[in-house]
């Protein structure tokens, strides 16, 4: 899983990239991988996940230009996330498999949400390179990733029903997460006319409210997010006295550590 997830990261930081070539207009850069330097296209081996970057230190073969460390960090990232993610999500329900297969329905809705909740944070991965980048949100990516957190959302829904548990109480806690996560993102980015958050934040947090589809860990992401861009954006902006921070980075972290924990702490405390 750890591989899979660097390859995805991978690949998620290839399509960061050939988006932005598509949004400014420029030529298609071709079915392979080249370097954005020279243009050269790289051999397999100089464009395996962490390792290639790692063994040319982070430098272009040919023309010795830096790739940036947004490549190496994306694959690193979503290499971790699919660990940790299997971890809490997928070896529960290998380690029940026995007492699970009694009941398929459960079983297959368990399975695809952790599934989906993977396709999710490969588009979120690939939102959050961009946004690090480049300070925007594409508008059809916010949508994909609304579509797959609905989606979630309603898997979740599913297995309350199989649970035997209130749907109108999932509906409830669902509806309650998506006003504390995506509401306080739009009424800052309304009350601060764009200066404090872009238009697209709120849309990437409506993507995670209805993911979580959990208003305390709705919660838990708002805060756990300002925390960590706080500790690692703040003291770089005062330096350099650049005083905007890009959300989504911070917002799709914060999910994620959300979403393992929120899973799998319950699990560890009883
Ligand atoms: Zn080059």
């Amino acid at each position: 899983m750890f591989v899979l997830g660097a390859v995805f990261g991978s690949f998620a930081c290839c399509q960061a990239w050939r988006w932005r070539w598509r949004v400014l207009g420029k030529k298609d850069l071709g079915q392979w991988s080249v370097c954005m330097h020279c243009k050269k296209r790289l051999k397999w081996y100089d464009n395996i996940p962490l390792v290639s970057w790692l063994t040319l230190r982070g430098r272009c073969r040919y023309c010795h230009a830096k790739i940036g460390v947004a490549d190496f960090l994306s694959e690193l990232s979503l290499a971790v996330a699919f660990l940790m993610l299997t971890w809490a999500y997928l070896l529960p329900v290998l380690e029940n498999w026995g007492l699970l297969r009694l009941n398929p329905d459960y079983l297959v809705t368990r399975l695809a949400i952790f599934v989906m909740i993977l396709v999710l944070l490969i588009v979120l991965t690939v939102l959050a390179v961009y946004d690090a980048k480049w300070g925007e949100l594409p508008t059809v990516l916010l949508v994909l990733a609304i579509v797959f957190g609905g989606i979630v959302a309603l898997l979740k829904v599913h297995e309350a029903m199989i649970l035997g548990e209130s749907v109108w109480g999932t509906v409830v806690n669902l509806a309650i997460g998506v006003a504390i996560l995506a509401g306080t993102c739009f009424v800052i980015y309304k009350a601060s006319r764009e200066r404090l958050m872009g238009s697209g934040d709120w849309l990437l947090a409506l993507a995670l409210a209805l993911a979580l589809a959990n208003w305390w860990l709705a919660l838990w992401t708002i805060f756990l997010a300002n925390l960590l861009g706080d500790v690692i954006a703040l003291p770089g902006a005062m330096k350099t006295g650049k005083h905007v921070v890009h959300f989504g980075p911070f917002l799709v972290g914060a999910f994620v550590i959300v979403l393992v924990l929120g899973n799998c702490l319950p699990l560890l405390l009883g």
